[in-house]
């Protein structure tokens, strides 16, 4: 099949009339531009489909229910309990409906691949159900699936025993890694993710490093609390970073996620390993988590992903606004993380979103180019904040002109997904998350 967009951002830069050729796996071919009349037109600016690279799908039930102060002072620690309480209640079939619903949105809001942290288990443990309950999710909605079954054993470092919210999370190694075996489906990237070092003892994350095989990814909460960073220290004599680089053999197979407080030499570590750090702008912002030195890293060509995590926001765009606004908050500039070599912000942001989506999904995306998956997002050149714009300024104007989402067409692995800023079976999607909702709160 070959398509012909009006406007693209290919691997060269900027083109008009682009003739993509995509195979039946759903695999670029070959990337034409000025190719007036070849292959069917599309209208509008396509730019490649960016993976989300952090998502736990039960959280999108959570939203709007925890933006009020409790009796002491709200944090993320409050917020945690508030998230305990719905994970306990959660069914198979209400973690479907859900999912089904959050990765429609992700798809109307420009992401074509989810990696879902996937800690909350069945119980009672090595039940399948609750993972399988994604891996449907994902196939009923087309999006891409990176699954990360997650391995959490304790509550605090030193090897603290789980307490009552944490049980449902819980596995041995051994079981873990039985799980994850029976989770393997076609199309499914399986990766692993280990819940965080507090979570994961010294000893059970070296038994799992040494069951895993080959270069999936995996995936890690770092340093997401400053209190965590200091348990750290008071425990093991070192930050969590620090002790994950001088601990596990970390290499571009792992992602960082939220290495929201890190010093320089760790920073150093973390780009010497190759490893991606994923950024949750939206929620590390609504938990009070911190501000990650994102203008260090990039300008050092540091590798980020973008993630939505608690799902308070599912917007690509607006993680990549808020990313760059926390930068000219704290400095007191703009454009802050631009570089020489590419002074639009919202470009550079999209393309360090997208190369870094790929790495932390693992999957052969975020550029349109012969070779990588039809993941392609059509923005509409129409909508007022893209009126009149051309090339780079589309895309500055998707990330920063944030009052209506400008996304029209989304392909998944050749297939449209997304047409016309509709989902075919987003009613019926809706109803049933609207069902769940409705089940949850009476619970
Ligand atoms: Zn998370």
């Amino acid at each position: 099949m070959q398509w012909n967009y009006e406007q693209a951002l290919t691997a060269e830069g900027w083109r008009r009339d682009v003739a993509v050729s995509i195979d039946a796996a759903g695999l670029i071919t070959n990337v034409a531009p000025d190719s007036p009349g070849v292959g069917t037109p599309v209208k509008g600016a396509a730019v490649p489909g960016v993976a989300n690279a952090h998502s736990h799908a039960f959280q999108r039930a959570l939203v709007g229910l925890t933006e009020h102060r409790g009796a002491e002072r709200d944090s993320f620690w409050t917020w945690r309990e508030a998230m305990y309480r719905l994970a306990a209640t959660i069914t198979p079939e209400d973690l479907n409906a859900i999912a089904v619903q959050l990765y429609v949105e992700m798809l109307k809001g420009g992401y074509t691949a989810v990696c879902e942290f996937h800690y909350l288990h069945q119980a009672p443990i090595g039940g399948r159900a609750m993972g399988q309950a994604v891996i449907d999710a994902a196939a009923r909605t087309g999006i891409d699936l990176t699954l990360l079954p997650t391995l959490y054993m304790t509550s605090d470092f030193g090897g603290a025993a789980p307490n009552e919210g944490q049980k449902r999370f819980v596995h041995s190694v051994e079981d873990f890694l039985r799980l994850r075996g029976d989770l393997q489906a076609d199309g499914v990237v399986m990766g692993t993710a280990i819940h965080s070092l507090r979570a994961v003892p010294p000893a059970a994350l070296a038994q799992l490093l040494a069951g895993l095989e080959g270069d999936s990814p995996i995936h890690i909460h770092i340093a997401e609390q400053r209190k965590e960073v200091e348990r750290c220290l008071e425990v093991t004599g070192a930050r969590p970073v620090e002790w994950l680089l001088a601990n596990a053999a970390v290499d571009s197979r792992w992602n960082l996620v939220h290495a929201t407080h890190v010093v320089e030499t760790e920073m150093a570590g973390i780009r010497a390993a190759g490893a991606t750090v994923v950024l949750c702008p939206t929620t590390e912002a609504n938990l009070g988590d911190g501000v990650f030195p994102a203008e260090a890293h990039l300008s050092a060509s540091g590798s980020i992903s973008i993630g939505s995590d608690s799902h308070v926001s599912v917007n690509l765009a607006e993680e990549l606004r808020l990313l760059e606004y926390g930068q000219r908050l704290i400095t007191g500039e703009r454009n802050v993380l631009s570089s020489v070599g590419e002074p639009h912000t919202g470009v550079r942001l999209h393309k360090a979103a997208a190369a870094g989506g790929a790495r932390s999904s693992g999957r052969a995306t975020g550029v349109i180019a012969p070779g990588t998956r039809a993941d392609i997002v059509v923005l509409d050149t129409d909508a007022a904040a893209l009126f009149g714009r051309e090339g780079d300024n589309v895309l500055d104007a998707w990330v920063f002109g944030g009052f209506a989402d400008p996304v029209k067409d989304v392909m998944v692995g050749g297939v449209w997904r997304i047409i016309g800023g509709r989902h075919g079976r987003e009613d019926e999607i809706a109803d049933a998350y609207r069902a769940a909702i409705s089940r949850l709160k009476s619970v």
